[in-house]
């Protein structure tokens, strides 16, 4: 993916009709009746509603999100159509310029019909940044939208679609949109039998389409256009463009299946109410109940991790980063966030320069970083309640109070043995931090502990906003001000204690950026807490589906003799999926690491590029292994 800025729309209005019109592609958003206009050759291209009936999940991709009309139509379609129980609906769709939510209401004002959808989709709508985000747009209803270059999008986007709206702006002005390249990546994301519809009939459109396995046929078009385009796709390309050991196309959940979750801390809680909002009814297990590890802590930073160049890793930390704010929003977030501000103090020259090159580069969207004396200053950042937030996301989530024992295999299912009782299940994710290792199948991960403790002083004066130098220093939820973090290396299983000396080294890391917070702070006035984190080397999560290690050792092998040739896609335990290593930033990356496992898990659009998932793939350690192997041995 290229490090591209976006750039905002530029759009003049029709003086009566009050249609948007863009001054770069001297072309209309939609015409004068835009619903009218989309109800035909959008829905009905696509044999909409109609197909909604019978659907449980239905996926729809877009090139061309432009005012969101045509996803404000189809969403209030589906809300008047009779379907099954719990269906639920997905969109996938890419926008290079964005409209300002101000451009975009003005654009939906002519139809008060669609007024209430058009305003929690612009309340939900990410801040334009390079990249996928993904939003909810109500219980049954989500968005993955892509700001950046419709190739671009597509070419990294994974996804199984049903039903394509190709809405560039005309041929003629807009090649980019309807090129044999782009539609190629359209047929790779198709389901079999995918469909698709067009106001064009241009013949340099229908080559394209045909040139990716498209079938096309002209139908009546709309107002005054005398034709349009729609059509299916039989057979699309299976292949997948991951690296083979990545390339893990696991089985698609059915809606009725029975997923239970280990871990009720961040990971876990996330996974709840990804997993409730895919239609799923997950149990948890957790012997001692929600947050009672590091997830348990008093307060939590929500600040972005950001990385310098365009990385997969530090796309993900940015995203994960608006994705959790965004989440933050939509829950009841009153109560459980505080978005105070987090100033990341530049500690010394190297960070200094750090951060300089990173206001050079489009890290965050504008007004989502200001440079201060001290530092970068996250205005939208803030403080976090980790507990309220794990019971948030677990919403109606019971959790089973029982410790997983063994997880076993059985034909086509899971069975959870605890003290108490075996239950079976369809699915099973791994979800405990470094308590993983006590299943054989988490074995092989270099999931490692570290211990760290928080130091809270319930009595101390309230700090304005967050500080991160490393170390932090925030104001409490419950009053007061907390700082942490200390770190020490600890093994799966050991006891962790608060301990004096961690409470002063603490408050000596805080001295070194903040003397004057650090004098008031009383080592005896301090309410500490102890947890381990879990890590990895390369310090991204694990998320995924579970690895079989046997058929990996078995297929790979070659790897270590650095032999090129043609590898088999790697092989998944079947429902085992895993989601750990959130080190200490779970409060900001567990949100979207379990978006990512719900959309395996259902085949919706994934909310991350395909080179995120394959950063976090479970199986990336493994592999790098082997072919570091191949180093030694030559
Ligand atoms: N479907 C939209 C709606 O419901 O309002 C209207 C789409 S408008 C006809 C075409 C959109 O494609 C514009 O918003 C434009 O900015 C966007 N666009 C044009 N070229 C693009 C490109 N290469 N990549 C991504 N988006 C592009």
């Amino acid at each position: 993916m290229s490090s591209l800025r976006i750039d905002k729309a530029q759009v003049d209005w029709d003086a009566s009709s009050d249609v948007p019109r863009s001054i770069f592609f001297d072309d209309v958003y939609f015409s004068g009746d835009g619903p009218a206009e989309t109800a035909h050759v959008f829905l009905a291209g696509n044999d909409l509603p109609k197909r909604f009936e019978t659907t449980t999940r239905f996926h729809i991709g877009e090139l061309g999100f432009g005012t969101g009309l045509n996803i404000l139509t189809a969403w209030q379609a589906w809300l008047k159509t009779q379907k099954p129980d719990s269906a639920k609906l997905h969109f996938l769709s890419v926008e290079a310029f964005p409209l300002s939510t101000a451009e975009m209401e003005r654009a939906h004002k002519a139809w008060p019909l669609l007024a209430p959808l058009s305003k929690t989709l612009r309340a939900a709508l990410p801040p334009p940044h390079l990249g996928f985000h993904h939003i909810a747009l109500s219980n049954d209803v989500s968005l993955t939208l892509f700001y950046g270059d419709a190739f671009e999008g597509m070419a990294n986007a994974e996804a199984k679609i049903d039903a394509w709206f190709l809405d560039g702006f005309a041929p003629s002005k807009n090649p980019a949109m309807w090129s044999p390249e782009l539609f190629a990546e359209l047929a790779r994301l198709s389901k079999p039998n995918a469909t698709f519809s067009t106001f064009t009939v241009a013949g340099a459109v229908r080559r394209a389409l045909e040139s990716a396995g498209f079938e096309w046929e002209k139908r009546p078009g709309h107002g005054r256009k005398r034709e349009m385009l729609a059509g299916h796709i039989d057979k699309p390309p299976q292949n997948s463009k991951r690296a083979p050991w990545f390339a893990t196309q696991t089985r698609t959940l059915k809606p009725s299946a029975s997923i239970a979750v280990i871990g009720a801390g961040i990971a876990g809680a996330s996974l709840a109410h990804e997993l409730t909002r895919a239609g799923f009814h997950p149990s948890v297990y957790d012997a001692s109940g929600p947050a009672s590890g590091a997830s348990g802590n008093p307060a939590g930073l929500i600040m972005p991790r950001l990385d310098l160049g365009d990385t997969a890793a530090g796309r993900f930390h940015t995203i994960a980063y608006l994705h959790t704010l965004g989440l933050l929003n939509e829950l009841d977030s009153d109560s459980l966030f505080n978005p105070c501000g987090v100033l990341h103090h530049a500690a010394n020259d190297k960070e200094r320069e750090r951060q300089e090159k990173l206001l050079a580069q489009p890290a965050l969207p504008e007004g989502w970083i200001e440079k201060r004396d001290e530092g970068l200053f996250f205005p939208q950042g803030g403080v976090v309640d980790p507990v309220a937030f794990v019971y948030g996301l677990l919403g109606e989530t019971t959790v089973i109070q029982e410790r997983v024992l063994q997880i076993s295999q059985q034909e086509n299912a899971w069975r959870v043995i605890t003290h108490e009782s075996e239950q079976t299940f369809d699915a099973v994710v791994i979800a405990n931090g470094l308590d993983a290792l006590r299943f054989a199948d988490a074995r092989t991960l270099p999931l490692a502990g570290s211990a760290g403790q928080i130091d809270w002083f319930p009595d101390a004066n309230a700090l304005d906003h967050a500080h991160a130098f490393g170390p932090y220093a925030a104001p409490a939820p419950k009053g007061g001000v907390i700082i942490g973090a200390t770190y020490a290396p600890v093994a799966i299983g050991a006891e962790t204690r608060f301990t004096r000396e961690a409470t002063e080294s603490n408050i000596a890391a805080v001295a070194r950026t903040l003397p004057q917070l650090a004098v008031t702070l009383d080592p005896n006035a301090s309410t500490p807490r102890a947890s381990v984190r879990c890590t990895t080397p390369d310090r991204l999560p694990v998320v995924g589906p579970m690895p079989d290690w046997a058929f990996y050792g078995a297929a790979y092998d070659d790897l270590r003799l650095g032999k090129q040739k043609e590898y088999p896609e790697g092989q998944m335990r079947d429902g085992l999926f895993i989601l750990t290593g959130l080190g200490s930033r779970g409060l900001v990356t567990a949100p979207l690491a379990a978006a990512m496992i719900a959309a395996e898990m259902t085949g919706a659009p994934s909310p991350v590029d395909l080179d995120i998932a394959q950063a976090l793939h479970p199986a990336r350690f493994f592999i790098r292994d082997y072919k570091r192997a191949r180093s030694r041995i030559l």
